[in-house]
Order: structure tokens, then C-alpha cells, then sequence
């Protein structure tokens, strides 16, 4: 049943101070508040905070907040203590407590006066825990950083598997509430799994940021990049930057060459000393330092609404990470200028990290690997390829906002060869990888080619005058089309959509733009 919504706007004045909803921010809270189970993908800065509180405030019983990051949860039982003036609303439950506070919280819990409990999935692994939750009225479970749950989000933690298990310990039929910035198709699927979400309403805002530049400049000698680097500051003189880099040595190296330029830079990595790190991350907020030549440790947390510039000297380890990298930039909503060097010795750099870990990672790896290698070289709006990522389609033809929509390359017609491509696809009855369905269509036989008779097929080889690199090319473009698509469930298996369908009955005129070449200038190299 929705809740009326005077009765909700009046809650969101008394509690929070606020006149009006952000987003689907009501839609949720409502769900919440019937029972349902709930999903929410929001990216950061959305207010996803609110959608759990609101409502926990309004519930009979108390909310379980699972959260992964304990340094954070004192912030936000703070927040919400801040709003309702009474210290006893909000509590958290994790490793740093003593024991007389554990024994306060668990005073202020039974006797009712709790509204919020943040727990850290640990606190749940505890059986004395989960006995004690059992006594008591709980109204909902909110699981925060929901991507925590799956190893393709970017912050897998192991012991987010077993909450579901935990859960149904307290109760059984407890409604969930699932939330995150961060969810790729498939990450989605595995926290609906995971979590045995049931009939949940799923609510996904849009993740795109109208005003943040996206470009990709080819990465040449480690001087010459200094230079379109520094020169790129001096016209942007004043104004704060990130810049980030694989590697600590890298950082320390950069900021050098930069303050020898001019710029005031300073490095920022993990294995700085703690309070030179607190102290380098004042600076730049307080504008005593312009850029911040960092390791991916900076930025957690770190909230500066006015980052022009966003560098990425190296490529990242996938496109999720370059969204939430680059989203620090313009979190004010005024420009944010995003540009990403690449060259295929830092691809290989990114490979030869991941040598120490077990095969399916490295795998996966190489799959998010890939996915950056594909954006980087395509000659399609950024924003589009990125927005795909997270499974959302971007219609507008020409953003406006990225190196490639503002100097469009030429475009060819390739109506014929997409429909080569789609026959490929039908004729191995959508069983098949994109690797697999490529090499049928450039006439490559393999032992399993043979094995299955596919080099009889009709379509074996019709696409030979051109390579596996243009097929490629061609079939992620296909994919933000719509005509085809990967099954996530199903190892990428290929798939023709119905657009597709569609178009094989009646083809129509598609004009693509080719990959960007990137030349192999031999570059300086970085140790790392
Ligand atoms: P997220 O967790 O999605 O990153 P937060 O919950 O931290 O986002 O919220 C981001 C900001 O938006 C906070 O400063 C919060 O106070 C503010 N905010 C949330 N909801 C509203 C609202 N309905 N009206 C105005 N400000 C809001
Ligand atoms: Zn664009």
C-alpha cells in the first residue's frame, strides 16, 4: 500500500529538512515501506542514503544497514543523529566498539529506541549477533555497496556472499533493500541472485554526466605526454586536477616533472606516511595545491565539487573503474574535462599485473581489460560506449561532449557485412562467442570448426577480405545498435535481438565510423 504522500513529505521535512524528493527517491521509499523487496542503482550523489533512512525512520522496529566501509559508518550514524537531535536513533555495530559501548547499543536496541543499526557484514558472521537480532523487531535489511556481492563489481568482498544465508537466520521474509553506484549488467544479475532478491522492484537512474568531457589521447614518448600534460594545465591554470597513474613511482616522478613546469602538484599513494597523506589531501582541497598526481587510493570519500580535469596517464583496469574515476570530476555540476592517454604498452602493463592471480581472475581481468581497450580505440561517442557498460542505451546521435561526436570520422556503409554477421550468428544457432563467430565469418578453421562441420556452413568465410580486428570493431558497434547482444547469463554467448531480426528481413543502410589507429611509437618505458 503507498503510504500517503502528505504523511511522506512531511517525515522527509521533519527528518532530513528537505521539500522535495530527488529522482525515484519517493518510488523507493514507497516500495520500502510495502514490503517489498527493493533494488536501487543510482550512481554516486544520488541520495541513495535516503531512500533507506527515511523510510527506516518511519517503520515500526528497527533497520539493519550492512555496509562495507566502517571507517564511513561513523559518518553517516552521525548524519542521521545530526538530523533527529536524539543520539539513540542511530547506532553501528562493528570491530572498533568497546565492550560497555556494545552493551549501550544493545540497551538502546531493545528497549526500541533505535531506528538504524549500520553492522558490518563481519558483525552478521557472529552467531551471539544473529541471536540477538532474532528477539528483536527488525523492519527491513538495506545492503549498501550491493556490488560487494559479485566479482565483477569493483570491490568484491567474499563475506557479502553469505549475507542472504545470515539474514534469513534473524528472520525469514525479511524485505531487502539492495543498493549501489555501480552495476553492470552482470553485477545486477548477481546481486539478484545472491540476495535471492524476490519480485523486487528494480529502480535504475541514469548514469549519465551531461556536463563531463570524455577524449582520448594516443600516449607517445614519456616527455612529449609531460608536455600536452603541462600544457594542458597552463590552459586550465587555477583550476584542480587529478591526475592518475598505475603506479607510486610514476605519481612521485609526474608531480616532480610538474612543479619543475610550474604547476603546483603534489603525489598522493598508499605508501605515504598517514598524516602526509591527510595532509597532501587538505591541500588540495583548500586550493593549496592544484593537481593531485594520484594512485587509485585517492578518492574514496574524497568530496571536492569543483575538480575541473580528471587525467588518466595510464589506461584503467576497466570501464567501471574510468566512470567512477573521472565522476569525481564537476561534481558541481559545471564542466569536467576527462581525458584518458593510451597505448597498447600500458594494455600489456595492465596484464602483467594480474600474473600472480589465479586463472579465472586473470581472466575476468583481461575481459574488463578488453572492455577499456575497445573504448578507447572506438571511433563512437564515448558517452555511449560508457552508458552501454552499464546497460543503458544513450540515443542521441552526437553528444557534443566527447573527442569523438565534436571531429566525427568519416562513416562507411556496412549494411551487407552486418548482414553476414547476423547470418553467422543464426546459422551457429547463437551458441557460439564472438572469437568463435569471427572466425567462421573470416573462413578460419580451428579443431572444433572441423569438429562441428561449421566450415560447411553457408556463411563460412563470406567476410574474408576483411580482419578479425574490423569484425570486432563491427560487432561492438552492433551492440549499442541493439541487434545484437551478449548473454550475460550464458559466458557471451551472441545473441540476435529482435531489432535485429527485424533488420535481417528487411536490411537497411548502416554507417559506421572505423576503429581509431593507434600508431606504436616507441615509448619511453615506466618501471613500475
Ligand atoms: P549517494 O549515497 O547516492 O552517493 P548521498 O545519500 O550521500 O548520495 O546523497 C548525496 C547528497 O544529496 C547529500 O548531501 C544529501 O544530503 C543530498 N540529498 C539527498 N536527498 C535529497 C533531497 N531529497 N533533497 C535535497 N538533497 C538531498
Ligand atoms: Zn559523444
Amino acid at each position: 500500500m503507498a503510504v500517503v504522500k502528505e504523511r511522506l513529505m512531511d517525515a522527509l521535512r521533519e527528518h532530513f529538512g528537505f521539500d522535495s524528493f530527488k529522482g525515484n527517491q519517493e518510488k523507493i521509499i514507497n516500495s520500502i515501506l510495502s514490503g517489498k523487496d527493493t533494488f536501487v542503482i543510482m550512481p554516486t550523489g544520488g541520495g541513495k542514503s535516503l531512500c533507506y533512512q527515511l523510510p527506516a525512520l518511519m517503520s515500526p522496529g528497527c533497520a539493519l544497514i550492512v555496509s562495507p566501509l566502517i571507517a564511513l559508518m561513523k559518518n553517516q550514524v552521525d548524519l542521521v543523529r545530526g538530523y533527529s537531535s536524539k543520539d539513540n536513533v542511530a547506532h553501528f555495530l562493528n570491530s572498533t566498539l568497546s565492550k560497555a559501548q556494545i552493551k549501550k547499543v544493545r540497551a538502546d536496541l531493545t528497549a526500541g529506541k533505535t531506528k538504524l543499526l549500520y553492522v558490518a557484514p563481519e558483525t552478521l558472521t557472529k552467531q551471539e549477533n544473529l541471536d540477538f537480532f532474532r528477539e528483536l523487531e527488525i523492519s527491513f535489511i538495506a545492503v549498501d555497496e550491493a556490488h560487494c556481492i559479485s566479482e565483477w563489481g569493483h570491490d568484491f568482498r567474499p563475506e557479502y556472499r553469505r549475507l542472504k544465508e545470515m539474514i534469513d537466520q534473524i528472520s525469514e521474509n525479511l524485505p531487502i533493500i539492495a543498493l549501489t553506484a555501480t552495476a553492470t549488467p552482470k553485477v545486477q544479475s548477481d546481486i539478484v541472485k545472491n540476495l535471492a532478491l524476490n519480485k523486487a522492484n528494480i529502480f535504475i537512474s541514469s548514469f549519465n554526466r551531461p556536463n563531463l568531457y570524455y577524449e582520448i589521447r594516443s600516449k607517445r614518448k614519456k616527455e612529449q605526454t609531460i608536455k600536452d600534460i603541462v600544457k594542458f594545465i597552463h590552459l586550465h591554470k587555477g583550476k584542480s586536477g587529478i591526475i592518475y597513474t598505475l603506479n607510486r613511482k610514476t605519481t612521485e616522478e609526474l608531480a616532480d616533472m610538474l612543479v619543475a613546469n610550474g604547476v603546483k602538484a603534489v603525489a598522493y599513494h598508499a605508501g605515504l606516511d598517514p598524516s602526509t597523506r591527510a595532509q597532501r589531501q587538505d591541500m588540495f582541497l583548500h586550493e593549496d595545491t592544484e593537481v593531485i598526481v594520484a594512485t587509485i587510493a585517492f578518492g574514496m570519500g574524497i568530496d571536492k565539487p569543483d575538480v575541473r580535469f580528471v587525467i588518466h596517464y595510464n589506461i584503467p583496469k576497466s570501464l567501471e573503474n574510468y566512470y567512477q574515476e573521472t565522476g569525481r570530476a564537476g561534481r558541481d555540476g559545471l564542466e569536467g574535462h576527462c581525458i584518458c592517454y593510451y597505448s597498447h604498452k600500458d594494455v600489456q602493463k595492465l596484464e602483467h599485473l594480474m600474473r600472480d592471480k589465479s586463472l579465472s581472475e586473470r581472466e575476468m581481468g583481461a575481459q574488463l581489460i578488453n572492455e577499456t581497450v575497445a573504448y578507447a580505440e572506438s571511433a563512437v561517442c564515448r558517452r555511449r560506449v560508457i552508458l552501454h557498460y552499464f546497460g543503458e542505451h544513450y540515443e542521441t546521435e552526437n553528444c557534443g561532449q566527447c573527442d569523438n561526436c565534436r571531429n566525427p570520422k568519416e562513416k562507411i556503409e556496412v549494411k551487407n557485412r552486418v548482414v553476414i554477421m547476423l547470418k553467422a550468428i543464426r546459422s551457429l544457432e547463437e551458441r557460439f562467442g564472438s572469437e568463435y563467430v569471427i572466425n567462421i565469418i573470416t573462413g578460419k578453421t580451428s579443431p572444433q570448426i572441423n569438429t562441428y562441420r561449421h566450415d560447411q556452413l553457408e556463411v563460412f568465410g563470406e567476410g574474408k577480405e576483411f580482419d578479425a580486428h574490423f569484425w570486432n570493431s563491427l560487432m561492438r558497434q552492433m551492440m549499442l545498435e541493439g541487434l545484437i547482444e551478449k548473454d550475460i547469463e550464458e559466458y557471451g554467448l551472441l545473441k540476435v535481438t529482435d531489432k535485429g531480426t527485424k533488420f535481417l528481413k528487411k536490411p537497411y543502410s548502416i554507417m559506421v565510423a572505423l576503429n581509431h589507429q593507434f600508431d606504436e611509437d616507441a615509448m619511453d618505458d615506466e618501471e613500475e
